[in-house]
């Protein structure tokens, strides 16, 4: 039977592990791309990815394995991003198919994201196929990282594949193992489709392109295809598989991961985690979908331009079919005018959100200081969710606030578990557990404001333990704080878009800090201007921006004249992101200055 001989799975790893060139290799060993056509990470087809060298999005590809038992497999595989913002890909991935490859790096070992994609792959009840990679290299250690493995995560180690990505060892043991371990796919070829739609794009030829898993049926062209939710009905115009290229496919049939085209225009009834089925001969019952995320954090997005909301409405609406944890909805602003308030997953999803936004859709932003959803109960009882600091309520309406907390698991060696104490207390963390990963290595574990945990604490993180921390973290409710709303007066104008809310003990401090910020970010213009931070009508902080604007460059005591034009250049890409707020010039930066808090 056709089944037999497929294997569906995802790659799933803590960032860097390795994962993206793991499907490099295997792309090469099974000949799916030629030696011309590969580069590295392939799959990592978008600009943006490239650049940045990480996966934003997961990558699904066909390909055909000449087992050593003699018998052709056709894998699909799904390459997965690996940052804590992009879970929500890494889940959908997973829902596709039987089994994950888990990747551990030889060297780092087990890390934050490597349990959490465990855990994942076994919530989805995958079979796992543990691989340790970059043996290559000199501070690799395989099998201390085969015994963190089977103590930290609790999987058997033994048969892990030791390889090496970069040198192309151990990927045939690899696909061998993949054969044996992971189960074929089930589901009958007969029976009314049940296809899950885990992810779709936006194509200006073809309309929306969805990628499914068939769980039941077939599904081909010229068939009535039917939304199990939406109830929208549509003609198959396309069915195929990506390879990496797309192949069109005569029909796809339960066990494939293909996508499906239908002249679709109207992006709204397509959601991923619904079903299709076939409008004449329906399937009874839709399959479990997915989870909804709630956004951590939110910011607004205008357009430098006014004139662009329509457009960034629409590029909102389709980039959210190809990034389903985007949420938005319309908001005004004194400042800025009209525009989106828009949630996110965290602060690598906004920046990408905002990156994708401007190239993909040719739209200038500029996009607020981002904030956590605070509970608000009003002094009349009335409760309100407040994730716009401009819209909370007086001081004197509110009775208390409450702010969302994560229980974070900080993974680090032990000579570091002082530092990473002493900040995650600075961050009013509240320590709960301590764990030891191996003998080198703890897992610290604490509650800690969400807020503070996306703003800079990651960064603070990293540098205060030389890149050794790996971070992770989930909701852990809502707790009561002492919170205030800073103000932020330019000229003596309340500007609405620059409020943030801090904790009281903090504002004292971090008023001074984005006065001082915002007066060396806005350009002097030819009168002073004052900038303050206040609480309610109390100033707590100013400064003045001295009047007649000094060129920039003369400020760069540098030699470097690279650096000089890395900056003039950034410079004048911020010029074109500036917006008038009343009489004042205000850069895209300044709206940023917030999440700096030092
Ligand atoms: P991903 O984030 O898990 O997709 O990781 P990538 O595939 O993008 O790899 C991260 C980095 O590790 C890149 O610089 C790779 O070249 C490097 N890398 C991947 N595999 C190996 C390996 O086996 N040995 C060594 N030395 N480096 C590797
Ligand atoms: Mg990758």
């Amino acid at each position: 039977e056709r089944q037999k001989n497929i294997r569906n799975f995802s790659i799933v790893a803590h960032i860097d592990h390795g994962k993206s060139t793991i499907a490099d290799r295997i792309l090469e060993l099974t000949h799916t791309v030629t030696a011309r056509e590969m580069q590295d990470q392939l799959l990592d087809s978008m600009e943006l990815e490239r650049e940045r060298g990480i996966t934003i999005k997961m990558n699904s590809v066909e390909l055909h394995y000449d087992a050593e038992d003699g018998e052709t497999y056709i894998f699909h595989l799904i390459d997965t991003p690996g940052h804590v913002d992009f879970q929500y890909e890494v889940s959908r991935a997973l829902a596709a198919g039987e089994g994950a490859v888990l990747v551990v790096d030889a060297a780092q070992g087990v890390e934050a994201q490597t349990l959490s994609n465990v855990y994942l792959a076994l919530d989805n009840d995958l079979e796992i196929v543990p691989l340790i990679n970059k043996i290559d290299l000199p501070a690799a250690q395989p099998e201390v990282v085969r015994e963190e493995i089977e103590d930290v995560i609790g999987i058997d180690a033994s048969e892990a594949v030791l390889a090496s990505a970069k040198q192309g060892i151990g990927i045939q043991e690899l696909l061998e193992q993949v054969v044996k371990t992971v189960p074929a796919p089930d589901g009958e070829l007969d029976a009314p489709l049940k296809a899950l739609i885990f992810d779709s794009a936006y194509d200006p030829y073809r309309g929306v392109v969805l990628t499914v898993r068939v769980r039941e049926g077939v599904v081909k062209v010229g068939d009535k295809i039917k939304m199990m939710h939406s109830g929208a009905e549509y003609e198959v115009t396309e069915v195929g598989v990506n390879s990496p290229k797309p192949v069109a496919r005569e029909f796809l049939g339960a066990g494939d991961v293909g996508y499906i085209t239908a002249s679709i225009k109207d992006i709204k009834s397509t959601q991923s985690g619904d079903t299709i089925t076939l409008a004449n001969n329906p399937a009874s019952e839709p399959l479990e979908g997915y989870r909804q995320m709630t956004p951590m954090v939110y910011s607004g997005l205008y357009p430098t331009d006014n004139a662009k909301f329509t457009d960034l409405r629409e590029a909102l609406e389709k980039l959210q079919l190809n990034d389903a944890a985007l949420e938005f909805e319309p908001e005004t602003s004194q400042a800025l005018g009209f525009g989106f308030r828009t949630g996110f997953l965290g602060l690598l999803h906004m920046d990408v959100i905002q990156e994708r936004l401007e190239r993909e859709f040719d739209l200038d932003l500029i996009t607020t200081a981002p904030s956590v959803t605070y509970h608000v109960t009003k002094t009349d009882g009335e409760q309100v969710d407040v994730s716009n600091p401009a819209e909370m309520p007086e001081v004197s309406a509110i009775r208390y606030i409450e702010e969302p907390y994560v229980h974070a698991s900080i993974m680090v060696p032990n000579d570091y578990v002082g530092t990473v104490m002493e900040l995650a207390q600075r961050k009013r963390g509240e320590f709960d557990t301590m764990d030891y990963i191996d003998a080198a290595r703890v897992n610290v574990k604490y509650y800690m404001p969400l807020s503070e945990i996306i703003f800079d604490f990651f960064d603070k993180l990293k540098s205060g333990t030389r890149g050794y921390a790996s971070l992770d973290y989930e909701p852990a409710g809502y707790r009561q704080s002492d919170l205030v709303t800073i103000d932020i007066l330019l000229n003596s104008q309340k500007i609405d878009a620059l409020s943030f809310i801090v904790h009281r003990d903090f504002a004292a401090e971090r008023g001074r800090i984005i006065t001082g910020k915002l007066k060396n970010i806005i350009p002097r213009q030819n009168f002073e201007i004052p900038v303050q931070a206040a609480i309610g009508a109390k100033i707590i902080a100013r400064t003045n921006i001295k009047a007649y604007r000094k060129d920039v460059t003369s400020k760069i005591h540098t030699g470097d004249p690279d650096r000089r034009a890395k900056l003039l250049d950034k410079q004048k890409r911020g010029k074109a992101r500036m917006k008038s707020v009343g009489t004042v010039d205000v850069p895209q930066e300044a709206f940023m200055a917030v999440l700096k808090t030092d």
